[in-house]
């Protein structure tokens, strides 16, 4: 069974691609960057059903806290084999004339170096060309890198792009490292995160635009995430694989 470190899993869909891994008998690292309370209600669940995980505090797009969430990991459960660069924010509906640079910054801090950091340490710890015994990424990165999500947040849009991107170059930098490296692209799923664009029930709004005229679950995501990272997907590097119902 494998070692999974998932950013920001205290709730949404790092918290149910975690207690997904856990249920498959992964071990779990859940990092959170301020929600203590909710990271360790998802290892409570997941001790509960006899699983292992461990609760990280960290903000992805500070480097330190980087280096101390996987040297935690790995103190804890020996090796790290996969990593799920969740984490990731949004703010608050408004056009790119009316954003500050501190918007601009925190988006891309967390979203694309805070990725970037994340992926770097796996790299450091997975790659066969550093001794490591190879492993599997996936980066969460969103519909919106397609649709670019104009009048709301072509910031949190435009970060997307970036993993995309990173996705595919880093796929093919590490193709004979043995780490295969590969994105989901969700839709609209219900989660908390569209409070944080001032419209918590943006779903419900949107979602007769979905073909499927629905709004996604944290699970469908979770188990695109870890179909990516089994053996299943072993010649798969470098995808996109959109999780929208059609969109
Ligand atoms: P969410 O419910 O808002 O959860 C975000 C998680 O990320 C929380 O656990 C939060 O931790 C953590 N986090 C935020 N900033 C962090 C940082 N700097 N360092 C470490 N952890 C941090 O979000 P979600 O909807 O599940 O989204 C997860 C991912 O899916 C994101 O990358 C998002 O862009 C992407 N996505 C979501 C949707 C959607 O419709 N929901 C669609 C497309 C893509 P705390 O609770 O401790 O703050």
């Amino acid at each position: 069974m494998s070692v999974v470190l998932i950013t920001g899993a205290s709730r949404g869909i790092g918290a149910a691609t975690a207690l997904l891994a856990a249920g498959n008998g992964d071990s779990v690292v859940v990092n959170y960057r301020s929600n203590e309370v909710a990271a360790r209600q998802v290892v409570d669940q997941i001790t509960h059903n006899g699983g292992a995980a461990i609760a990280v505090a960290g903000d992805v797009a500070v480097e330190a806290d980087v280096v101390r969430l996987f040297e935690a990991g790995i103190a804890r459960f020996g090796r790290i084999d996969a990593l799920v660069n969740n984490a990731g924010i949004l703010e608050q509906h408004m056009r790119l004339e009316d954003m500050s640079v501190d918007r601009m910054q925190r988006v891309f801090s967390t979203n694309v170096i805070g990725s970037m950091l994340c992926a770097r340490e796996a790299v450091k710890h997975m790659s066969t060309k550093n001794g490591g015994a190879g492993g599997g990424i996936v980066n969460v990165s969103s519909i919106a890198a397609r649709l670019g999500s104009p009048n709301e947040y072509v910031d949190y849009a435009a970060s997307k792009g970036a993993i995309d991107t990173l996705t595919k170059g880093l796929s093919i930098e590490l193709a004979d490292c043995g780490i295969r490296i590969n994105a989901v692209r969700p839709g609209v799923i219900y989660t908390d995160i569209h409070a944080s664009g001032g419209e918590p029930d943006r779903v419900d709004r949107v979602k007769d635009n979905v073909p499927m005229k629905r709004g996604g679950t944290a699970e469908e995501v979770a188990n695109a995430i870890l179909w990516l990272l089994s053996d299943d997907a072993s010649y798969t590097t470098g995808a996109l694989i959109d999780v929208t119902g059609g969109r």
